[in-house]
């Protein structure tokens, strides 16, 4: 769906993608993390044809975002966008929006269930402008899938959402994987990225360093796992380079019964990402 070799972008003397290589396959939920200014937002806008490159070969369902051509169209038909800044939504409520934003396409989905999928049912008669910063981010949404999209751009989607409608809308992302759909997403939230990704790539100053699963990355299944719990003494802990089962068969053997405040922790994905971006610098 997507093949990246050796992008480049450079903006005066700051190059804000260095090289960058990177294949996304059909039906893949791809997440791409980094810190602000790591060039991530210039690498999509590149895909979707919206940011020239200066070098590099890209490809995106089959065609170079930057020549369509004739196939401009068709192109963009099966393309669907969650830009990072919200469109300004003038006058229109959010079904007259999304109803005219439907009319670009020729695959559209009906309003009803979109309006449902995304939690306005209550708000469709409300003027844009009169959305919450959650509920636009919500009508964004909405708009990047009424053209039913192979391939579906996701920049920050979630940000500004309450807990509920983030979940709600993994949920949404879930049953569009499930219909085939492919989603390049960026995101500053890791638990985002391992709930929906099914690979990560992490990107620093421009530079990709590395493309794994959530599970993977950094070495992450092989870190050191933590146990720790209490005895009269106060709370304790361990590591375990090696299985943390040891430490457990131990404590088992040594409380005869329910170990207090029992934990077993490996890294959060959180932390072995501030790790990398750390080492990064
Ligand atoms: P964020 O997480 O904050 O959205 P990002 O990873 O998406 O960041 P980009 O928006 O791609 O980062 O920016 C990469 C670098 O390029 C930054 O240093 C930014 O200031 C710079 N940059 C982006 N767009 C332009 C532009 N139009 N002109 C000049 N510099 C730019």
């Amino acid at each position: 769906m997507i093949q990246i070799k050796g992008l480049r972008k450079s903006y005066g003397s700051l190059t804000a993608v260095d090289s960058l290589d990177l294949t996304i396959e059909q039906g893949e939920i791809f997440a791409l993390l980094g810190p602000n200014g790591a060039g991530k937002t210039t690498t999509v806008e590149i895909l979707e044809g919206y940011r020239s490159r200066d070098e590099g070969e890209v490809s995106v369902l089959g065609f170079d975002p930057a020549n369509r051509g004739d196939v401009a169209n068709a192109w963009r038909d099966r393309i669907g966008i969650v830009l990072q800044d919200s469109a300004d939504g003038a006058d229109l409520t959010v079904e007259e929006s999304i109803s005219h934003f439907s009319k670009y396409y020729s695959k559209r989905r009906d309003l009803d269930q979109l309006i449902n999928a995304v939690g306005l049912e209550e708000k469709r008669k409300s003027r844009v402008h009169n959305l919450s910063g959650g509920q636009r981010r919500r009508l964004d949404v909405a708009l990047g899938l009424v053209g039913t999209p192979e391939l579906l751009f996701l920049d920050e989607p979630t940000t500004g959402f309450d807990p509920e409608a983030r979940r709600a809308f993994w949920d949404l992302i879930r049953t569009l994987k499930e219909d085939g759909t492919t989603i390049l997403l960026t995101t500053h939230y890791l638990d985002e990225a391992e709930a929906l990704a099914d690979r990560v790539g992490v990107i620093a100053q421009g530079k990709l360093i590395e493309v794994a699963t959530p599970a993977t990355l950094g070495g992450r299944e092989e870190a050191l796992a933590t146990v720790s719990w209490r005895d009269q003494s106060g709370l304790l802990r361990e590591e375990s380079a090696l299985d943390p089962t040891s430490i457990l068969r131990r404590l088992l053997n040594d409380f005869q019964g329910e170990v207090p405040a029992l934990t077993v922790k490996r890294p959060t994905l959180e932390e072995i990402y501030l790790r990398m971006i750390g080492e990064a610098k």
